[in-house]
């Protein structure tokens, strides 16, 4: 991508409006424009990343043995009329009629959809299991809409929904995407804390959030350190594998970890001090064994292999990608800008002609924008007429990996200067060198 044929309409004043780093950063640097209080467009260089941290959710999804769908944003009433839910979810839900004067509803979840879907096709123990999720628009009216993406109204959610003959094989599918969400999490260059949440009526052990620690977050978080440095499952992860998730899931959940709401002070106070965290987080994610909750309202059963009809045991697993994307940036960024993980980053390189219109640097920043680009990397060109300041402080800005300088003195010599964002290292080499570094 050419800067100068690119839509990326940086600030020059740090916004008012935008009270955390995160909001202020993705205003600055054009990632998203508000449209209504809540409500954003997500604008060329936000959607890059959105994109990327989308396609790690997905590839997550997919390796657990989740199936991807698509269901639509609005839905009819009379799904919640049946799931008893209509009323009850008061004002969050965003009532509409059509021109039938028929109640619909702009989703802020799909357990009754899906419990739809599945109850439409599924009628045998021999399909299941079955975990079907999507990356779907969801409204909620939010009293408090604020920080930008991180608590908007309309936002991206990934939700998966699963669906089991028996409560054991239900665990077995809440553990599968246990693990996903922790590599998931950690390949966005997070560490989330699954911490145990509320789970109603329900009751039993299977609700986790997944918890970013952050000074901005809203969320008041007491654990363990052992998070801080327990490991990932790896790629090999064998998800059918039921006593290894379990395995997994045992060793995540040993020690101490709750949101406020589930906090126990006595257990907590207990620990000693130099183990213990108390801090703010941010939800990223939220996983649910809720059993026949909307299986037994809504008639979703399968025959078992005794030939009876058996109420499905379901649950839901959700996570925010719009939220994600400024938590990524309150846990990596400086005072000059936005670090982004290489997972994420909206281009791998930015290749910043310091002096554009000068043959030398055109015809090196050239060499290196196509070989680059030929090589598959997300290659960002500044051949704008900017001054060279102005370039370096946007590069910055906006956080890309890698940035090659491309100045007159050091092209005199076929020379180029690589700069790490991240550390600030900067190296001088050929500029083939710098090809066959980064390519
Ligand atoms: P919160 O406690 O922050 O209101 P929630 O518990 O209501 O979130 P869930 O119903 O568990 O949210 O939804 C799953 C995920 O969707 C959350 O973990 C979060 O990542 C994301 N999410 C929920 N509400 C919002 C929102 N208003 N804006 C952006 N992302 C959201
Ligand atoms: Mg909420
Ligand atoms: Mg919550
Ligand atoms: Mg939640």
């Amino acid at each position: 991508m050419r800067l100068s044929r690119y839509f990326m309409p940086i600030l020059k004043e740090n916004p008012k409006e935008a009270e955390i780093v995160s909001h202020r950063l993705m205003l600055r640097t054009g990632m998203i424009r508000q449209q209504s209080q809540g409500i954003y467009s997500w604008l060329p260089l936000g959607k890059r990343v959105l994109d990327k941290v989308n396609a790690i959710i997905r590839e997550e999804q997919n390796r657990a043995g989740a199936i991807e769908l698509l269901m639509p944003t609005l839905q009819s009433a009379e799904l919640w009329q049946e799931s008893g839910r209509y009323d009850a979810y008061g004002k969050e839900m965003l009532r509409i009629k059509d021109r039938q004067d028929r109640p619909m509803l702009y989703g802020p979840t799909n357990e009754e959809m899906v419990t739809d879907i599945f109850r439409s096709y599924v009628k045998s123990y021999k399909n299941l299991p079955l975990n079907l999720y999507h990356i779907q628009l969801k409204f909620r009216d939010e009293i408090r809409p604020r920080f930008g993406t991180m608590r908007s109204r309309e936002f991206l959610m990934k939700d998966a929904y699963s669906f089991d003959l028996t409560k054991e094989g239900a665990v077995h599918s809440y553990n599968k995407m246990f693990a996903a969400y922790l590599r998931t999490f950690n390949r966005l260059g997070l560490r989330a804390i699954p911490m145990r949440a509320d789970t109603g009526p329900i009751g039993g052990n299977h609700s986790h959030e997944f918890i970013i620690l952050a000074d901005t977050g809203e969320s008041e978080v007491f654990c363990h350190k052992s998070f801080l440095d327990r490991s990932i499952p790896g790629e090999d992860t064998d998800f059918d594998d039921v006593a290894g998730l379990q395995a997994i899931f045992e060793d995540w959940t040993k020690d101490y970890a709750a949101t406020s709401e589930m906090h126990d002070e006595a257990v907590y106070d207990a620990m000693p001090e130099g183990e213990r965290i108390s801090a703010r987080g941010i939800e990223v994610g939220h996983i649910f064994y809720f059993g026949t909750k909307y299986s037994e309202p809504m008639g979703a059963k399968v025959q078992g292999p005794d030939g009876k009809e058996h109420l499905v045991h379901m649950g839901s697993y959700g996570i925010g990608p719009t939220r994600l994307v400024p938590a990524i940036i309150e846990a990596s960024h400086d005072e000059n800008g936005i670090i982004w993980p290489e997972s994420v980053a909206p281009f791998d390189v930015v290749v910043i002609n310091m002096k554009a219109g000068d043959e030398a640097c055109d015809a090196a920043s050239e060499t290196l924008y196509a070989a680059l680009a030929k090589a598959g990397k997300d290659v960002l060109l500044d051949d704008t007429d900017d001054r060279a300041g102005t370039k370096f402080a946007t590069a910055d800005l906006i956080g890309v990996p890698v940035q090659v300088i491309v100045g007159p003195r050091g092209v005199a010599n076929g020379e180029v200067e690589l700069k790490n964002r991240k550390t600030g290292e900067r190296e001088t080499m050929t500029i083939e060198a710098a090809i066959n570094r980064l390519a």
